[in-house]
């Protein structure tokens, strides 16, 4: 099959959709990859490198498009990518077709074969292909908190851990499910004291199996909340309430009484937030003011780090990628239940029931 990587455009996107190892494995299966001179610049990855796994190099996104049967990108296309998707071309990509009317008319109208990475999901109700971001958040999340509780940064002029004969700071991270346990890991890793809530005691029962005392769990309720906020240097929000906006778990009252100069970071932002007074920053602007607090909430955290991001997700949309081009799309969604959820557009036709309902559209 002929595989097209165009360079992503949106906005401060610089991750890519493939990496040369992809490349390598596409090509050893005896397809042809096509990949957008500088595609992969943003995260790293030189036209040399991918022309080395076996890319063959275009020199702009039409040529691309025009020669791929299948087209591997990071977000969904925007408008100026309208007009080069054709009928019966599959787009393996994160599409959130729900947030965008725009986007889905156009692979509507486009009869673009449209599978989306974010609705992927295993038996268990788990989304292998989002997980991977939730990780990089999750790791950042300590090391920009750490950056901003320094004076420098506005924050009250502390070491994560300390150093001998002084204390290290606290660190509150609220949910322990992907971000929430690789956040824990990270600021454990920087020496900080760390506390770990949930409301599903299962998930605290699993970091105390891993950590064994060196991080204090508490179930999650607005009590232990407020008691482990006041005493916190670093509070890291990390819920997420599957469907649901994120629950509001620090009210602007809390924060008036936290310690001058502590720092939230709230990564789960892109569900609405569980802080009363978070609001969507950028990389450009990511932080402000909140009473004596500072206030992180960048809602694509891992374009910070898109050399690490790029290989962490195509690690996970390789497999199912492959097995897009070894049997053509029908048969792969027919053997992968998972995959087959992934199907959002087909023949100018909606067939996530979730995106239509967004749209009041029939599936
Ligand atoms: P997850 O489902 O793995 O974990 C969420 C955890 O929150 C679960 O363990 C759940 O029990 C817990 N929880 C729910 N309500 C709670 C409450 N009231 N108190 C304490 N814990 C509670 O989710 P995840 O993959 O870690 O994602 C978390 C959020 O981060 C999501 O909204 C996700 O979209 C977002 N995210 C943001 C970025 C970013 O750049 N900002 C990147 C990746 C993911």
């Amino acid at each position: 099959m002929k595989v097209g990587i165009p360079r992503e455009v949106k906005n401060h996107e610089y991750r890519v959709a493939i990496t040369p190892a992809g490349v390598n494995e596409f090509t050893r299966h005896g397809h042809e990859v096509f990949v957008e001179s500088g595609a992969g610049v943003g995260s790293s990855i030189s036209d040399d490198e991918f022309a080395a796994a076996g890319a063959k190099i275009l020199g702009g996104a039409d040529e691309v498009w025009d020669a791929a049967e299948l087209v591997l990108k990071v977000k969904e296309p925007v408008a100026e990518e309208y007009h080069r998707m054709r009928e019966g071309q599959v787009l393996f990509t994160y599409l959130h077709l729900a947030a965008s009317k725009e986007c889905t008319d156009a692979l509507v109208d486009r009869k673009v074969t449209g599978i989306a990475y974010e609705t992927v999901e295993l038996p268990d109700r788990s989304l292998p292909l989002l997980a991977p971001m939730s990780e990089v958040a999750g790791r950042l999340a300590p090391q920009v908190g750490a950056f901003y509780m320094m004076r420098t940064g506005g924050g009250r002029g502390v070491l994560p851990g300390g150093v001998s004969g002084v204390y290290a700071a606290k660190t509150v991270v609220i949910g322990a499910g992907v971000s929430g346990m690789n956040a824990a890991a990270i600021a454990l890793g920087l020496q900080s004291e760390v506390l770990l809530l949930d409301k599903n005691v299962a998930r605290l029962r699993q970091a105390d199996a891993i950590y064994r005392g060196h991080l204090q769990t508490v179930a999650s309720n607005a009590y232990e909340i407020e008691r482990a906020v006041l005493d916190a240097d670093l509070v890291i929000g990390a819920v997420l309430v599957p469907g649901a906006k994120a629950p509001k778990l620090i009210s602007n009252e809390l924060v008036s009484r936290m310690k001058p100069g502590s720092v939230l970071v709230d990564i789960a932002i892109d569900q609405g937030g569980c802080f009363e007074d978070s609001r969507p920053t950028t990389h450009a602007d990511p932080v402000y003011k909140v009473h004596e607090s500072i206030f992180y909430c960048v809602a694509n955290m891992p374009g910070a780090v898109p050399n690490t991001s790029t290989h962490a997700l195509t690690n996970v949309t390789l497999p199912y990628a492959l097995e897009l081009a070894n049997h053509g799309w029908r048969e792969a969604l027919r053997r992968d239940p998972a995959l087959a959820l992934g199907l959002n557009t087909h023949a100018g036709q909606v067939v996530y029931g979730p995106v239509a309902e967004a749209h009041g559209m029939e599936t």
